[in-house]
């Protein structure tokens, strides 16, 4: 299939609120996984960008931690296949170099990055005269200053095409959500940045399947500008976030049930 949508159509679909679709698994496991998903995604016509974890943020030593780099050589053929453009998330200098080699379209900062300005900078810095929409998620505590502070940093070097992801706030203990949603930090973080494209993340706001769509739906009223999904081909048996993940079909299931914005 021939490549459609480029960063800067995505760009502008972000711009012009006509909510953007990012999916694909939470990690990048194998060559065939990541083909196979982006091919399934292509299918529903309802997908707009893939995404894939190819350095995973592990809390505890000994999780798979990313396929690395090799995984991006993957990713590269699945836009090839699918003609979707792709988003991966970024935490080094390291990353950025070898991410804007393969011709990652749009990069995205992870909640536990976002934490720490040494790290925000050093991505920053690795940007620096570079042209290439970044996203920002939500720092993993509600802290709203920290969240603005990753994006000014941003701006800072010259990027000009910046948006942000909600993932939810952590929480201690067994609660309904695994990252507590705060509507109200989103909210008011577009109050500060009118201009700022905001995402929502359901999959990590969740932790589960069974309530995605609602979280989904709730950040389409709120008139959130695109949503980030997890998707896998064999969600079970997913390397990293095995619960929260669903089918490429029922993912196109899920975005028929949304009511969308007139
Ligand atoms: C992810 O998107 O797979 C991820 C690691 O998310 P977060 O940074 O929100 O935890
Ligand atoms: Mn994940």
């Amino acid at each position: 299939m021939e490549q459609v949508a480029t960063a800067q159509s995505i760009w502008q679909k972000l711009k012009n609120k006509q909510p953007v679709v990012i999916s694909g698994p939470c990690s990048a496991e194998t060559e065939l996984q990541v083909l196979e998903t982006a091919i399934r995604l292509a299918k529903t016509g309802k997908v707009d960008m893939l995404r894939a974890g190819i350095w995973k943020p592990r809390t505890k030593p000994g999780m798979f931690e990313g396929i690395g780099t090799e995984g991006l050589a993957w990713l590269k053929k699945a836009k090839e296949i699918s003609g979707l453009p792709l988003t991966v998330e970024v935490a080094t200098a390291k990353h950025v170099e070898d991410s804007l080699k393969y011709g990652v379209d749009i990069l995205w900062i992870g909640a536990r990055t976002t934490v720490n300005p040494f790290s925000v900078q050093e991505v920053a810095d690795a940007l620096r005269g570079v042209d290439i929409p970044i996203l920002v998620k939500n720092p993993i505590n509600p802290d709203i200053e920290l969240w603005l502070g990753g994006i000014e940093r941003m701006a800072k070097v010259g990027l000009k095409q910046i948006g942000a992801i909600h993932r939810g706030f952590s929480n201690y203990g067994n609660t309904e959500f695994r990252n507590a949603p705060m509507w109200h930090l989103p909210i008011e973080l577009k109050r500060r940045m009118p201009e700022l494209p905001l995402i929502c993340d359901p999959s990590h706001i969740s932790g589960r399947r069974d309530n995605l769509l609602e979280i989904a739906q709730k950040a389409i009223d709120l008139d959130y500008d695109g949503i980030m999904l997890e998707t896998h081909i064999d969600p079970d048996n997913a390397w990293s976030d095995a619960k929260q993940q669903i089918t490429p079909e029922a993912l196109g299931q899920l975005l028929d049930a949304i009511v969308w914005r007139q």
